[in-house]
């Protein structure tokens, strides 16, 4: 049975609200295809995606030699246990650790399970370092601002308050530190210290860039006390920012790096890239994954960074970054109450004076999906393949959109005209 084709909207919401835990809170639309970089609901409506299944389909839709993989995957391997061999780990590392300058790979199944494998390897690394007597170096500093990922290791070096709370206590041994206190930092590395996990560019917490100050001191500080250099790359890396990997425009030289989302073009699978005296810690038995690495999803990878490595792709990102920057800098001079445009590559922000939930709304109507974090940032993360048509197709309904909201917020003695 097909259900995008025998239920619709109203249907599938109303089922799911009888029968799925309501964790998520989703937009009222239902996509049943996509080509490119446009999804169509069950009404045949198109929509442009600017949103790209949060940082996932970076080659859009229905890539045609994504879909030639599956094809031809669907008739021979899908799954095998990690307790055997199948021919596309090997590659996939070896591709990986070309891209990021590290050594070795383990796959998981998302950023999640990557942060949580990444978490675990500091600190077996750091007891190692001591010898495995008593366990003193098991510190992990995090950024306040930062989002890991949901389960509880990941989860207890998220910021927000309002994602932790609820499941204290968590797990130990995590400590926030501020992502603009330069000068702060040093004394927050105590000798407890095995691990630093930074975001290079802050995703979740409303697309914030470090300062290349900032993330030098991180460096320095990592190389002088022995802790190491987690990048979590999930959401900026894989060419997202016009680079392999966010890290390399700060020239930094991470310990671990961590990617998942856009990896097999769509499918689930992450990995921890790590450097060959770090990954040594771990041997058979240390760690595991049932579907980290499977053959279809790391032959997709294997196909997807080979893209990602064709001479004129990753030009095509930073293109289309400064032409859409140039656009949404427009709309910042046009309305006061936008406030700031912000991130890298293309993964950009607008920082608006007023919540962005009506604007997600408002373009949703008009065909166009975007996504707001933080409750007053626009983010776009677009498929990586769009073109400067769909940017310019996307411009005047957001105008639209922000003028008649900022208006809205003015007339309700909101901060919208501030400039004014
Ligand atoms: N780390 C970062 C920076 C992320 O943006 C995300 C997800 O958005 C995660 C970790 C968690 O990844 P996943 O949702 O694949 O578990």
């Amino acid at each position: 049975m097909d259900y995008s084709k025998s239920m619709n909207l109203k249907q599938v919401s109303e089922k799911e609200k009888d029968f799925l835990i309501p964790t998520y809170q989703r937009l009222p639309v239902m996509m049943v295809r996509g080509e490119g970089c446009s999804l169509f609901d069950d009404e045949g409506k198109e929509y442009l995606d600017f949103l790209g299944g949060l940082g996932v389909n970076a080659l859009g839709h229905a890539h045609p030699e994504i879909l030639s993989i599956l094809r031809d995957s669907s008739q021979t391997i899908l799954h095998v246990s990690n307790l055997i061999y199948h021919a596309y780990q090997a590659p996939l590392a070896e591709c990986l650790a070309r891209l990021s300058g590290l050594d070795r790979a383990f796959f998981t199944a998302s950023g999640t399970e990557a942060v949580e494998g990444a978490l675990k390897l500091a600190r077996s690394y750091a007891r190692k370092q001591h010898g495995g007597g008593s366990f003193e170096r098991f510190e992990v500093l995090a950024l306040e601002n930062s989002f890991h990922g949901r389960t509880a290791g990941a989860l207890s070096a998220t910021w927000p308050e309002k994602y932790r709370a609820p499941f204290e206590p968590l797990v130990p041994g995590m400590r926030f530190v501020s992502p603009t206190d330069v000068e702060g930092l040093e004394k927050q590395f105590s000798p407890r210290v095995c691990a630093f996990l930074i975001e290079v560019i802050q995703g979740e917490g409303g697309i914030v860039p470090l300062s290349r100050e900032f993330l030098g001191k991180a460096q320095e500080l990592c190389r002088r006390t022995g802790a190491l250099l987690i990048c979590d790359e999930i959401q900026s890396g894989l060419g997202r920012t016009g680079q392999p990997f966010a890290y390399q425009k700060f020239g930094l030289e991470p310990d671990i790096v961590l990617v998942a989302k856009s990896l097999a073009g769509g499918l689930p699978l992450g990995a921890i890239l790590a450097r060959e005296n770090v990954a040594q810690v771990f041997q058979p038995g240390s760690h595991g994954s049932t579907f980290g690495g499977g053959p279809l999803q790391c032959r997709l990878a294997v196909k997807f960074l080979e893209i990602l490595g064709r001479p004129r792709f990753l030009e095509h990102v930073r293109e289309m970054s400064d032409y859409f920057r140039s656009r949404l800098d427009e709309l910042q001079e046009e309305i006061p109450a936008v406030r700031e445009v912000r991130g890298e590559g293309l993964m950009l922000a607008l920082v608006l004076e007023f919540p962005g939930k009506g604007i997600v709304q408002a373009l949703l109507e008009a065909g166009f999906l975007i996504n707001c974090t933080q409750e007053k940032v626009l983010r776009f993360l677009p498929p990586l393949i769009i073109e400067r048509e769909h940017v310019d197709r996307l411009v005047p309904p957001l105008r639209k959109a922000l003028d008649s909201a900022a208006k809205t917020a003015g007339q309700s003695g909101g901060p919208a005209l501030r400039h004014l």
